[in-house]
């Protein structure tokens, strides 16, 4: 039986990040088993916005932290086009307090009026939006190169990363985490072990006595050839429309189409947009941009986001000494990424705790 101090389960952003992580500040004994490829999960279909746009201050802070740090790393395909958030009527003193908020955190983000979204954004149609709020450096980025770069720091510092590699069980009791057993009934022992298995979370610890609520949501992602050419326009998010747009890299535009609630597998749901979803797209999209009369719907694909019922991740320990979780990102995971695993990393080492309200034992009156 192999034994390492720390084993991470799942191979995506962020156990690749937390693996990374770890290395660089010295802990060299890190494995990573990845059930398929590295990052072949909600990694894979990720759409790469960036920006602090959060209600929970936490969340916001890692955003924060990530801009920095995509900055920094321009070979990771982040394209700094900002962002614009745009609200209803009702959402309008929300929007207004959290940019304050965000100002008060040192963030650039600032509440920007119809006419300079007008700017931003040619052919976007304004009118019934109430306020608007835009955050210069925010943007896109490339989440599979960030994961091949987590992987590659993470194998330089030392950490081995074996795909192709499904846990069947994690081993232990209620008290302590032992180790994992691999799919082919192979034994690891660990210290540590870290579940990063995103919308695959929760069933691997439940045989330990832990629930996690953490759901998967499948979403339609719908891809636009707009017929004319598109500007270096921001990342927009547009919450009376309930859709996000943002450019491809190749003229075309990418659109996430909220859909609601369909909680979903992970594994076997439909891979794109059904006819209904594709018509509610197509015309959520034409509304808002009245300027791309030839617009075309070339390309759809479906996603499955692992949901938490507030919409932020459970980061810490859960359950069993030596058991940690990093989950249920709810579709912000790329942005926090690099937080994420500077956090986890703190945290497994006994250098600092993480968050409290990032705690995966805040939905239960005891804890795990
Ligand atoms: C459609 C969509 C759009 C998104 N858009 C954005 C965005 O604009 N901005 C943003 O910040 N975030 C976004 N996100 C969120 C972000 O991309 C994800 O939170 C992040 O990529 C998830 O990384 P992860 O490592 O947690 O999970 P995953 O990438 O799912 O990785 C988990 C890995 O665990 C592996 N695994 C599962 N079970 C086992 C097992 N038993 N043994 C071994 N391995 C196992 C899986 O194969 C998988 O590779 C989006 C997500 C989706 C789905």
């Amino acid at each position: 039986m192999s034994s390492h101090a720390v084993v991470i389960i799942g191979g995506g952003l962020e156990g690749l990040s937390i693996a990374a992580a770890l290395t660089a500040r010295g802990q060299r004994d890190v494995l990573v088993l990845e059930r398929r490829t590295t990052g072949s999960g909600g990694t894979a279909k990720s759409s790469g916005l960036v920006r602090c746009h959060y209600e929970c201050a936490t969340l916001t802070a890692m955003a924060w932290e990530g801009i920095g740090f995509f900055e920094r790393h321009p070979g990771l395909g982040f394209r700094q086009t900002g962002h614009v958030v745009g609200v209803g009527e009702e959402s309008a003193a929300a929007l207004r307090a959290n940019v304050a908020r965000r100002q008060d955190l040192g963030i650039d983000v600032a509440m920007v009026t119809h006419d300079d979204v007008a700017a931003l954004w040619p052919g976007l149609e304004t009118k019934d939006f109430a306020a608007f709020a835009f955050e210069p450096r925010g943007g896109h980025g490339d989440p599979v190169a960030a994961c091949r770069h987590f992987a590659q720091a993470a194998q330089r510092g030392g950490a081995r990363i074996l795909e192709h590699t499904r846990v069947a069980a994690l081993l232990g009791d209620s008290s302590s985490i032992a180790g994992v057993r691999l799919a082919d009934g192979r034994v690891v022992g660990a210290r540590a072990v870290i579940v990063a298995a995103g919308a695959w979370t929760a069933e691997l610890v439940a045989p330990l006595g832990v629930t996690l609520p953490v759901g998967a949501m499948r979403e339609p992602i719908v891809i636009a050839a707009p017929g004319a050419p598109v500007g270096p326009v921001p990342a927009f998010t547009d919450l009376v429309g309930m859709q996000y747009v943002r450019h491809e890299n190749n003229g075309r535009l990418l659109i996430g189409s909220h859909t609601g609630a369909e909680l979903t597998t992970p594994d076997g749901y439909l891979n794109r947009a059904t006819d209904v979803e594709l018509e509610r797209a197509a015309a959520r999209f034409t509304t808002r941009f009245p300027a791309f009369p030839d617009v075309v719907f070339p390309q759809s694909y479906a996603a499955c986001y692992d949901i938490t019922p507030d919409l932020a991740p459970l980061v810490g320990p859960a359950g069993p000494e030596g058991l940690y979780v990093a989950a249920g990102f709810s579709g912000h995971g790329f942005a926090i990424s690099p937080a994420v695993g500077r956090i986890c990393a703190e945290m497994v080492l006994g250098r600092s705790a993480p968050p409290q309200d990032l705690s995966p034992g805040r939905f239960t009156t005891s804890g795990p």
